[in-house]
């Protein structure tokens, strides 16, 4: 978990290689549907590029199907996903029912201002339609209103890993991986 900038992406797909796990990031199958502009794609482009939530069936049933292909048996990571205290509920139920659980919740953080340079940055580099000041301002509120208010859920089940987000990607990937080595040591 992150606020947008935060570096999810990123160190989600360090982790999941360091585990041999897949990386799931929600973000990336919406953008997927939307270049291909499938049914879905064409369903959430508006409400992406204008930096809010998809809603959390569409969300939920994208996430249940991933979750259930043959490569996520072994374990897997998601990246961005749950958003909404629904979500996370949606999540602990499918989880439950399959006798798996979490081991950990990461999360990233980072000073706003870093955040906003951040994603002015890559927006020049890979030109995503939803990191435009205006729609980084929404994102970000939607954020702080939404999802962080989850990292109180999940640190009160004793999963959460905060982590200090900035640095450059190697100084917060070995951060997180010296981290997370402590976690699983102590549950
Ligand atoms: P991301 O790549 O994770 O920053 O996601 C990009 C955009 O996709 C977000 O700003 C949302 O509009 C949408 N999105 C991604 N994951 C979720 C989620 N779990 N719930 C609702 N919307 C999402």
């Amino acid at each position: 978990m992150g606020a947008p900038g935060a570096g999810k992406g990123t160190q989600a797909t360090a982790l999941a290689e360091r585990y041999g796990v897949p990386a799931i990031s929600t973000g990336d199958i919406f953008r997927f549907n939307i270049k291909n502009q499938t049914p879905l794609g064409v369903k959430v482009k508006e409400i992406i590029d204008a930096g809010q939530y998809v809603p959390d069936d569409v969300t939920e049933e994208i996430v249940a199907d991933r979750l259930a292909e043959p490569d996520c048996e072994p374990g897997f990571l998601l990246d961005g996903f749950p958003r909404t205290m629904h979500q996370v509920y949606f999540l602990d139920r499918y989880l439950a029912d399959r006798g798996q659980q979490l081991d950990a919740v990461v999360s990233l953080h980072v000073d706003p201002e870093v955040l906003v340079e951040r994603l002015l940055n890559r927006a020049e580099l890979e030109g995503r339609a939803d990191d435009n000041p205006d729609t980084i301002r929404r994102r970000m509120e939607v954020y702080a209103g939404q999802t962080a208010p989850l990292l109180f859920h999940y640190e009160s089940k004793g999963l959460l890993v905060d982590l200090e987000g900035t640095g450059t990607v190697d100084e917060v990937r070995e951060r997180m991986f010296e981290q997370l080595d402590q976690h699983i040591a102590q549950r």
